[in-house]
């Protein structure tokens, strides 16, 4: 039961949050389920937030179903990868959702068309409603079960070969979004190529540093605290805009206080 006097933040996986040291002076939902609630209507998925997003891809993939394997791999739930139009190699969550059932803040049920959550890169406007994503509609199109499966397992070895492994390197993914392009005619610029300009993979706040083999993704060993992953990413965002003029905005969201966080934040989660 969702009641406003209590402050609550709702979490699927939590593989894009770096809550902070200090706590969280509010309830924390976490919206997740470790047996996947995936419904086939044709080409179509009914699948509820709380699924895990690999495990959608893979599901996908094993029915045939084309549209959702480069989502392969990416840690968190689906209700997580629809809140910020998740995506990779070009691709995005967003344009294969054609409907979602929605809880506002005030409890009350909702089925929207997918267009109404606005998505664009990184984003959807669920980021400011904070409506919980209960369920949504996927539209796939038919494609090879085979070559779905051989293609998801190169997607996961490159994710292997390139990403940090959780277990032993805590990460929050890319922590700042890729920088837009000021015509039509330009693509969007990799944050990870600024900040390997600056030299930022020599950075290190306690015990969180940048990984060796991406600049956008910072680390933590056994010793790094939230507070430390917060101050590397201001340190990081700072070169960027003293040697480019650009400012980063984060992909990565913080939950609760933090030192020297901007004065103007009124939210939980940031
Ligand atoms: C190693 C690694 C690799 C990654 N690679 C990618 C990548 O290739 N592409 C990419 O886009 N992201 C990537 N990410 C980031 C992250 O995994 C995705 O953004 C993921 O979709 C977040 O899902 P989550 O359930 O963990 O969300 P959380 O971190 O739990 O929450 C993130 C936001 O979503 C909201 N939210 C969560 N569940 C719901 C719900 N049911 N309804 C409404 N809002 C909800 C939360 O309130 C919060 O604002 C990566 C992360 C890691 C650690």
């Amino acid at each position: 039961m969702i009641n406003q006097n209590h402050p609550f933040i709702l979490i699927g996986g939590g593989s894009n949050i770096v809550v902070s040291d200090k706590g969280l002076n509010c309830y924390v939902i976490r919206y997740l389920t470790d047996i996947p609630i995936i419904e086939h209507h044709g080409n179509e998925l009914i699948v509820s937030g709380s699924t895990k997003l690999d495990t959608l891809a893979e599901h996908a993939a094993e029915a045939g179903l084309e549209g959702l394997n480069y989502t392969s791999g990416i840690p968190g739930t689906v209700g997580g990868a629809i809140a910020g139009n998740a995506g990779a190699f070009g691709q995005q969550i967003g344009d294969v959702v054609t409907s979602a059932d929605l809880i506002s803040l005030h409890g009350k049920n909702n089925t929207v068309p997918g267009s109404s959550l606005q998505f664009s890169y990184r984003h959807s406007c669920l980021k400011e409603t904070n409506d919980i994503v209960s369920s949504v509609c996927l539209n796939l199109k038919s494609g090879h079960k085979k070559t779905l499966q051989k293609e998801r397992i190169d997607i996961l070895k490159l994710r292997h070969e390139k990403h940090p492994d959780l277990f032993t390197q805590p990460c929050a993914g890319s922590f700042f979004r890729n920088i837009e392009p000021s015509s039509k005619a330009e693509k969007r610029q990799a944050a990870g190529w600024f900040l390997e300009q600056t030299g930022v993979k020599t950075f290190a706040c306690g015990g969180a540093k940048i990984f060796e083999k991406h600049a956008n993704i910072i680390i933590k060993n056994d010793n790094g605290t939230a507070q430390n992953v917060f101050d590397l990413s201001q340190k990081m965002a700072q070169a960027v805009r003293n040697q480019f003029n650009i400012d980063l905005i984060r992909e990565v969201r913080f939950a609760g206080p933090f030192d020297n966080m901007p004065p103007n934040i009124h939210n939980i989660l940031w």
